[in-house]
């Protein structure tokens, strides 16, 4: 997504609001790709006079893969970003040892923003609701819906000595 500061440039101090929308962005995350959709983007533009300041937030669907029970689902994601970009070339550049934003002739393309804030909101461990049960170890069945009679052999090893201990002592 770009923002146009043709106008805004001219003048320091000017602020200008700025919208828009991506319909669908794919990004991959550690093999996995990703799909968010409906992304929002919105926000304000300010000539500060040696660069633009932005301040945005964006808002958009992820598909995600449950981590536990491998189901596909859509969460709510959002973030907010502040950046100053500056023009490329032009004097002003200041480097405060991060990342330094520029752009070229009058647009701003907010897309690496964007795609770095969306793959920050996205959770390490996805989960389809927070009490997923998951899948049975054994016979690979989802917990969430089905009932199975593995469970008892997929137990700790500890918990097996235990459930041994009780069957001896049921015997007396
Ligand atoms: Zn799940
Ligand atoms: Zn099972």
């Amino acid at each position: 997504m770009k923002i146009y500061v043709s106008e805004l440039r001219k003048t320091k101090g000017r602020t200008e609001q700025f919208s828009g929308n991506i319909p669908s962005l794919s990004i991959e995350l550690q093999g996995i790709e990703v799909n968010f959709r409906d992304i929002d983007v919105s926000g304000n533009a300010t000539n500060t006079g040696n660069g633009i300041y932005i301040k945005g937030k964006v808002k958009a669907m992820a598909d995600c893969t449950c981590s536990l029970c491998l189901a596909p689902f859509s969460l709510e994601v959002q973030f907010l970003f502040e950046e100053t970009y500056y023009r490329q070339g032009e004097q002003g550049v200041q480097s405060s040892g991060g990342i330094v934003r520029t752009y070229q002739g009058d647009e701003i393309d907010l897309s690496d923003v964007i795609r770095e804030g969306l793959i920050l909101t996205l959770p390490m461990k996805p989960l389809c609701r927070p009490d997923c049960k998951g899948l049975c170890p054994v016979c690979g069945c989802d917990l969430n819906y089905q009932h199975c009679s593995c469970l008892p052999q997929a137990l700790d090893p500890r918990l097996a000595v235990l459930k041994d201990f009780f069957k001896e002592t049921n015997k007396n």
